[in-house]
């Protein structure tokens, strides 16, 4: 991790002379009043700030406490540097307003260079952490195979559609997607050919809806798709197209492959309590599509 070390001090000497400690761990920016100081924390985005308490404009208490409210800011730690010893409210004053840690005047090298070692390797730690945690929510989001969101995504999402469509009244489509005869697949090429299968109709789904819609997959080979601000007859036209498109497929590896799907579409309407009422008829109508032969897109 590359760091950058701001120093917001009125002297140049302790400018200097915290800059030549700082150095050793990263590039070093410098203030030397309070609203320059928060500027900089602005435009530099640093990983940690050295923060004097006396200045000329804003005091370092006040500067510290606009940092804490400004959720730009907020999360980089600020080390304050008093030489305030005397007035033993400081320490916790600097604590209170959300200081990390504090530096006493006159200065000693190894405590300085201790407190800011402390401070980027605590920042590295919640950086990592925070990444991890950004995959996680990834991971409990989507499905590994395809990429598209999971049951329990879909379904939440589709639940806040559907109340975000009865407040506002605006049309909202279901459609549940199957691969047909997909046992077939598996036992004819074999497993590791079925997962690619329902990797590239995914693929295929995903870039047939539109950026607004939500694509999950259910279960096994079976996909659903949220439409909304669309009836029942304007989704028909795009799933149509994406019937045709998993139909026109092929596979390299596999030439004499065909894959193609069976839809049912329903209208979620302002009655449905829940997504679910809405998937029972999108699959209904998407039985009906089996039943007719396969390789259809039916209304319910
Ligand atoms: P239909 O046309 O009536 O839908 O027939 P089908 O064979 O597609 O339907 P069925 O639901 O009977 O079979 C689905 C199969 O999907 C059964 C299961 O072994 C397989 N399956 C489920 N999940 C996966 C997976 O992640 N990878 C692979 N390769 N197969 C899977
Ligand atoms: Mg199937
Ligand atoms: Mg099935």
């Amino acid at each position: 991790m590359d760091h950058k070390i701001l120093i917001i001090d009125d002297l140049e000497i302790m400018r200097t002379m915290l800059s030549g400690i700082a150095k050793e761990f990263g590039e070093v920016v410098t203030a030397a009043t309070g609203k320059d100081g928060l500027i900089a924390a602005l435009e530099h985005k640093p990983t940690l700030i050295l923060l004097d308490v006396v200045l000329p404009d804003i005091d370092g208490f006040k500067v510290c406490e606009a940092l804490k409210k400004d959720y730009r800011t907020q999360d980089i730690p600020v080390v304050l540097v008093t030489g305030m010893e005397k007035d033993e409210d400081a320490e916790s004053k600097g604590l209170t307003m959300g200081a990390a840690d504090y530096i006493l005047k006159p200065i000693k090298v190894p405590v300085v260079r201790a407190r800011i070692q402390t401070q980027l390797t605590l920042a590295e730690k919640s950086k990592a952490l925070e990444e991890a945690n950004k995959e996680l929510t990834h991971l409990a989001m989507t499905d590994a195979l395809t990429g598209c969101f999971n049951r329990r995504y879909f379904m939440n999402a589709a639940d806040m559609e559907l109340s975000r469509m009865k407040r506002h009244g605006y049309p909202v489509v279901v459609a549940m997607i199957d691969v047909d005869h997909f046992k077939r697949i598996n036992d004819q090429y074999g497993h590791e050919v079925g997962d690619e299968v329902l990797s590239v109709v995914a693929k295929c789904c995903d870039e047939t809806v539109r950026y607004e819609d939500t694509l999950g997959r259910l279960g096994g080979e079976e996909f659903a798709v949220l439409l909304p601000v669309a009836d029942a007859e304007g989704a028909y036209g795009v799933l149509e197209r994406l019937r045709q498109t998993v139909s026109d497929l092929t596979f390299p590896n596999v030439p004499d492959l065909r894959v193609t799907v069976s839809i049912g579409i329903a209208e979620l309407t302002g009655e449905d309590m829940s997504i679910d009422a809405g998937i029972k008829r999108a699959d209904e109508a998407m039985y009906k599509a089996k039943k007719a032969g396969r390789n259809k897109v039916e209304i319910a």
